[in-house]
This record gives C-alpha cells, structure tokens and sequence, in this order.
C-alpha cells in the first residue's frame, strides 16, 4: 500500500493537491479537517466538541482526532493506499498512526512537506476565505493557525526525517507546476 502524507501549514495546498494526488495515484483522500466540518454540519457530538477547537484555530484533542481517523480509515474500500491530508498534526498523532497503520499490516511511505512562506500563506487564506465560508479563514483564526502550525505541528516533521521518509516540496507556482514535482516524487514509491 502507498500511504503519503501531505503535509504543511494552513494554506500550504494540501487539500487542493491532495484531490489531484488521489485520482493520480487511486488513492483514498482523508482529510481531517472535512471529516470535522462534516461532524458539525451533522450536528455530531463530536462536532459540538470540535466547533470551538476550530473556531479558535485550535487544535481538537488528540485522542478525538485519533479514534476519528481510525474508523474513517476502515471504511476504505477498494484503492492503493491513503493520502492523509491534515493528519498527523502533532507528535502523538504521527505515533498513533503508526500503530493504527501497523495492525493493519502496513506502514507511512512518504510525508511530503510543502513549503510556502508565511506572507503567501496569510494572503492565500484571506483570499479563500472570501470564498469558502469557512468560520476560521480570517485574520485573527489564522494567526492562531500558524503559530499553531509552528508550535505543535512543524515537529512532527523531524518523525519522518529520522526514518528517511520525509521529502520537501517547494509549494508556490501554479496549481499544476506543484502537482508536477509532487507526481514525480510519489512516481518513483508506485
Ligand atoms: P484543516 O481543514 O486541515 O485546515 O483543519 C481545520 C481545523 O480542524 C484545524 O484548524 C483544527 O482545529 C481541526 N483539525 C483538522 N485536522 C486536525 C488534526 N489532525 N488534529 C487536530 N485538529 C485538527
């Protein structure tokens, strides 16, 4: 199985590239972040607790995020692997994915580290939150977001680097260009 992890800050491209890496690769696209968006808009439990989290631009607990990801993952159904998107986001999710992919007799391939600067970032999410609607794409949620990101998230990066399953992608030009260098990198694991 190729399970990749596209990783990177809030307004990185990941979930825009991660569509395109799963129709490339027939691979299933989990995004976390859509998982809870449709908690809430379900009006779960789970969503009543996540609302706030994410209203805030914080993370929700670990030990939600991660029974969460376990029963999404076995709903797949027939595809090569997964493409997580916004998962792990701390040191104890990439931990608990490792298990949680272990006792299904497999393993992380490849985390994919898109880079893109924090001023592009910024304005990237501003723009898309003109469009999206989304409760947290404004300027204070989004300050949150990042530091966040930098806090707590950006380590979970030095995980992979110390197994060699880490690669970084340079995340600006267009939507194709992007996608470009990352089919090349996954090319070569398929
Ligand atoms: P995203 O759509 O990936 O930008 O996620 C939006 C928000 O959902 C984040 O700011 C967090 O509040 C929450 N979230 C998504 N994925 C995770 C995760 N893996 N761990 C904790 N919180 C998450």
């Amino acid at each position: 199985m190729m399970n990749v992890i596209l990783f990177g800050a809030p307004g990185s491209g990941k979930g825009t590239q991660s569509l395109k890496i799963a129709k490339e690769f027939d691979l299933m696209h989990i995004s976390t972040g859509d998982v809870l968006r449709k908690e809430i808009s379900d009006g779960t439990g789970l969503g009543q607790i996540a609302k706030d989290y994410i209203n805030k631009g914080q993370l929700v607990p670990d030990d939600l995020i991660v029974d969460m990801l376990a029963k999404v993952l076995d709903t797949r159904k027939e595809s090569k692997g997964v493409i997580f998107d916004g998962f792990p986001r701390t040191l104890t999710q990439a931990e608990s994915l490792e298990k949680i992919l272990n006792a299904r007799k497999t393993s992380v391939s490849l985390l994919i580290d898109l880079q893109v600067v924090e001023t592009e970032l910024v304005s990237r999410l501003l723009e898309r939150g003109k469009l999206s609607g989304r409760s947290d794409d404004n300027l204070e949620t989004i300050q949150s977001r990042l530091a966040v990101y930098h806090k707590q998230t950006a380590p979970v990066t030095d995980y992979y680097k110390k197994t060699g399953k880490y690669v970084a992608i340079q995340g600006t030009g267009s939507i194709d260009e992007i996608f470009a260098r990352i089919r090349s990198v996954l090319a070569k694991l398929s």
